[in-house]
């Protein structure tokens, strides 16, 4: 993900504004949303490797927790800046909300670049991060996660770290961890498979069978990748797919199990056997039924988005569409399953690691997968209900089930005022 993401904190609050206007609901609501309720600053020395000191700077913003604990991941890169984890933290309040997830929006970073980092670095740096940040998390008050540049060995560290200063096992402290240490069954799916879900209700809606549809993805890594296979094993055809090193189209199809094997031996799709290579453009372009996103934000511009031929656009990446490039999308009638919804699976699954992880009773990969598709149906349903009821486009529909359960929260809990004065 890169770095233009306050321009997703307007986007955002422009969502929430037109959303709130929508629903008719008072002032306050959007008062109350449009910042974050407490951002943490902290500053933390780490020792380096040859005995130097450095001291690092990190944040964690807390949205809103009208509807639960904040959750959100943590992100390790050296252009994090508080406002981009402001905004990010306001799009995972909204993202919990629509799924119907019993959580608030946070997120966090560290300004560092991991790749410089040994591993031993990279361990103390996670948990003095941890330690600056100790008071204002915990399993029932704001569960982190890993986002771009942390993995599960990183959250194991961090879990470590809390639970020390605890003096007890706090697994539930934070999610994506590895198996061994209380993470969850198919949550490395849980991204794609939930984004497939909402792309089949959208076909069932459209009466567009998924069997035959031609399908293109930008983004060949965990969610493009496993999405590819997730379809084709319904019968669509995987037509096109991009990588940042290249492309590969076969109008007959391309099948998404080789070209996994492929590109993990090359480090690309393109060249891949039988196919013809195509870019980042020509693809989003291309004549197809559904195009999934699945890379980076603002890839569908104005200009792209005019000669887009798909019926529907899955946006399993955050932000891949900019504003001008949804009116134009509205205006031709492209359904777009936008990200909130689309890639909500991810921390779906996070719920039920931390589920699992609370009751110290674990799933079986089956028990997660139905339970995730119960969530992820119920979404689609209702974000498309909202859609046709209220004549907006499906994002809006998407803000407007979230905003509406977010003021029922709040309303309830006293936060907007007394009713009977
Ligand atoms: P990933 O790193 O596994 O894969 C990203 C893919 O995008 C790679 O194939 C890469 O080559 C490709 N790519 C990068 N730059 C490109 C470019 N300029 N043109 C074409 N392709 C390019 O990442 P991921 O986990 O699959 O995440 C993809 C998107 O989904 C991101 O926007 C991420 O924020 C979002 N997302 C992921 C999750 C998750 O659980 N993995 C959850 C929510 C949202």
């Amino acid at each position: 993900m890169s770095h233009s993401e306050p321009n997703c904190l307007d986007m955002a609050r422009g969502q929430l504004l037109k959303a709130a206007e929508k629903l008719a609901l008072p002032q306050e609501v959007c008062e109350i949303l449009s910042q974050p309720m407490r951002v943490v600053r902290v500053s933390f020395p780490v020792e380096m490797d040859d005995g130097r000191i450095r001291v690092f700077i990190g944040y964690r913003s807390q949205h809103n927790n009208a509807l639960g604990p904040f959750k959100g991941g943590i992100r390790f890169h050296p252009q994090v800046t508080m406002e981009e984890v402001i905004a990010l933290s306001m799009w995972m309040t909204f993202k919990c909300a629509v799924v119907g997830l019993p959580y608030g929006g946070g997120k966090g970073g560290v300004v560092c670049d991991p790749r410089e980092l040994s591993p031993g670095e990279l361990e103390r740096l996670s948990r003095g991060y941890i330690r600056a940040i100790a008071p204002f998390i915990g399993p029932h008050k704001d569960i982190p996660a890993p986002d771009v540049y942390t993995n599960p060995q990183i959250m194991a560290w961090m879990m470590d770290e809390f639970s020390r200063l605890k003096g007890y096992n706090a697994f539930g402290v934070i999610t994506g961890k590895p198996l061994s240490l209380g993470g969850s069954l198919g949550r490395k799916e849980a991204t794609a498979r939930g984004c497939f879900i909402t792309i089949r209700e959208m076909a069932k809606a459209l009466g567009l069978p998924l069997k035959g549809a031609r399908v293109a993805i930008q983004g060949f890594g965990n969610a493009g990748s496993i999405v590819a296979k997730l379809l084709a094993g319904e019968g669509a055809s995987v037509i096109a797919v991009v990588d940042s090193k290249g492309g590969a189209y076969n109008p007959e199809g391309l099948d998404p199990w080789k070209l996994a094997e492929y590109k993990a031996s090359t480090g690309t799709v393109g060249g891949f056997p039988h196919s013809k290579a195509i870019d980042s453009q020509q693809l989003l372009t291309l004549d197809c039924d559904i195009l999934i996103p699945a890379a980076l934000e603002n890839q569908i511009t104005g200009v792209i988005a005019s000669e887009v031929k798909a019926r529907i656009i899955a946006e399993a990446a955050n932000g891949p569409t900019t504003l001008e490039a949804d009116r134009v999308l509205q205006q031709k009638g492209v359904k777009v399953i936008p990200d909130i919804l689309a890639n909500a699976g991810g921390v779906t699954v996070s719920y039920f690691e931390w589920v699992q992880n609370n009751t110290g009773h674990y799933w079986p990969e089956e028990e997660v997968n139905c339970r995730l598709e119960q969530v992820m149906v119920r979404a689609f349903r209702e974000t498309y209900e909202m859609h046709l009821e209220q004549g907006v486009d499906m994002r809006m529909a998407a803000y407007m089930v979230a905003l509406r359960r977010l003021y029922e929260a709040m309303r309830l809990r006293g936060w907007l005022g007394t009713e009977e004065r």
